[in-house]
């Protein structure tokens, strides 16, 4: 098994087995991140990577998986005003009267 060399931001170099060690890629910018739990302090440390630092390790046998940005991303925004602290504010008090929120069901339902 290929040992991989890789860095721990508090405990500096580690050696790692190809199983230690995974890769991720996202499918829409191709942004690519290996991840790894630190032998020495149980950490888990995830790095960006350069695709060729990906090439070599998924060749040397580790293990890759892909993730795709969520659709949400691609649709087109509201035009209305971004939520303030304030409207967190007013939904939370909404949602802490139960009278007020069980009307809203009951209107939402056509009760
Ligand atoms: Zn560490």
């Amino acid at each position: 098994m290929a040992k991989i060399r890789a860095s721990c931001d508090a405990c500096g170099d580690v050696e790692l087995g190809t199983a230690d060690v995974r890769v991720q890629i996202c499918t829409g910018d191709r942004d690519a991140t290996y991840a790894f739990r630190c032998p020495l302090c149980e950490v888990l440390v995830v790095k960006p990577a350069a695709d060729r630092t990906i090439d070599l390790l998924v060749a040397a046998g580790v293990e890759s998986a892909t993730w795709s940005l969520p659709a949400e991303l691609d649709e087109p925004r509201g035009s209305g005003e971004a939520i303030s602290h304030d409207d967190l504010l007013d939904f939370h008090e909404f949602l802490a009267d139960d009278d007020l929120l069980a009307a809203s069901l009951d209107s939402l339902l056509g009760a």
